[in-house]
């Protein structure tokens, strides 16, 4: 079946900027959102304090994930007071949580302004791994995803999207009966949102992340998924050092134009020079996503098609069985066809794996996050403008 294209599925390159978020009643800084240096700043010139309680400040906000100044016991009554009326810690507040069968939980987080995010937890024998948001909703609208349906509605700020993974550690503690403080051992910047197109509040959370007095992960152990927003690889390979993936899904520009309207502004030729340039570290490979759409993107041709188009770049690909959405028109390859398909690209020396569908029956699984019961689905996605 070919799949058709909902109206509404174009990135409006010169639409308004995103909007900020509702202030806070009292103009308080949020703290949550500050990486260390930026915290010493706002201690020392704006509260007068000395900068070594920075530090205290900062472990507990991304060691111990604490939510309140109450629960730092060895900052003075006063400096509390003080940090209550001038800083805040950003709340997520769990709103739902729904368990799957193989272990997986999808969690939904209502923002202080009333919005709602998902986090997918994964565990597995050898890691536990996050799936995080970066935006509520989305403005790439690709038409295979429930969440391209919401339209973006806004970016999180670092400290929102750093809340995610405080939050799902201390779920993870609590379950699973652990003593340590970041039982969680993989992130994926794969859930609602385009994280490059949230750039500067995706690195000021990396920053944070990657910290020795914060969660102290290692860039080893961080994939970032992009659509594909040529001029922002550029950038986050010069900025930041997690590892990249590429949600590629199609073999001609037809196809990808078709699911990914974003594929119109930067085709696959611009986007693989872009992957071809990029500065990869020794022993490292650029991941690229590829959702399995049955008779759509799935041919011999097609798998032929992605050899050529790989050549020359230290790649693996992630082959995606389809998580069917209601009234997105699509149905997931048959597990044959994949396998099928997987073998041919491993004879063209692509790696290439089928990748465990996670959270299959609670919609926690690829391209399924869309809050339903939260966020409703925009009619025109609000796009604001592209780099
Ligand atoms: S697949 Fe990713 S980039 Fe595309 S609409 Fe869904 S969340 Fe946005």
């Amino acid at each position: 079946m070919t799949p058709t294209e909902p109206a509404s599925a174009t990135v409006d390159t010169a639409a308004p900027p995103v909007p900020a978020p509702t202030p806070a009643a009292t103009p308080r800084t949020e703290v949550s959102s500050l990486t260390l240096e930026g915290l010493t700043r706002f201690l020392t010139e704006q509260l007068g304090e000395r900068a070594f309680r920075a530090g205290q400040l900062y472990r507990w906000i991304h060691q111990r994930g604490a939510t309140s100044f109450d629960e730092m016991t060895d900052l003075s009554k006063a400096l509390r007071e003080k940090l209550k009326a001038h800083a805040e810690i950003v709340p997520l507040v769990k709103d739902a949580e729904q368990r799957s069968v193989d272990g997986t939980i999808k969690y939904r987080w209502k923002t202080r302004d009333g919005r709602y995010i998902e986090s997918v937890y994964m565990p597995s024998e050898d890691r536990k791994t996050l799936c995080v948001s970066t935006q509520v909703g989305c403005a790439m609208a690709c038409t295979f995803c429930m969440t391209g349906t919401l339209g973006l509605k806004r970016n999180l700020t670092p400290g929102e999207i750093v809340a995610q993974v405080h939050a799902v550690n201390r779920e993870v503690r609590k379950n699973e009966g652990l003593e340590t403080l970041r039982p969680l051992s993989n992130l994926v910047f794969m859930g609602m949102g385009e994280p490059l197109h949230n750039f500067e509040n995706l690195k000021t959370s990396l920053a944070i992340l990657q910290s020795q007095d914060g969660p102290n992960f290692s860039h080893r152990h961080i994939t970032v998924s992009t659509v594909g927003l040529v001029p922002m690889i550029e950038r986050f390979g010069q900025e930041t050092d997690v590892k990249l993936a590429i949600s590629l899904n199609a073999s001609t520009d037809e196809q990808r134009s078709k699911t990914m309207p974003v594929n119109r502004k930067w085709n696959i030729a611009a986007l693989l020079d872009a992957c071809r340039k990029f500065p990869l570290r020794q022993g490292r490979r650029i991941t690229f996503e590829y959702v399995l759409l049955r008779d759509f993107n799935d041919s011999d041709e097609d798998a032929a098609r992605l050899i050529q188009l790989l050549d020359g770049i230290p790649a693996k690909v992630n082959l995606i069985p389809y998580n069917e959405n209601p009234g997105l028109g699509f149905q997931t390859t048959m597990d044959e066809r994949a396998e099928r398909f997987r073998e041919l690209l491993c004879a063209g020396h692509v790696a290439a794996f089928i990748r465990q569908n996670r959270g299959r029956d609670i919609a926690g699984a690829c391209g399924q996050l869309a809050n339903r019961g939260g966020e409703s689905p925009s009619e025109t996605p609000q796009s604001p403008e592209l780099p």
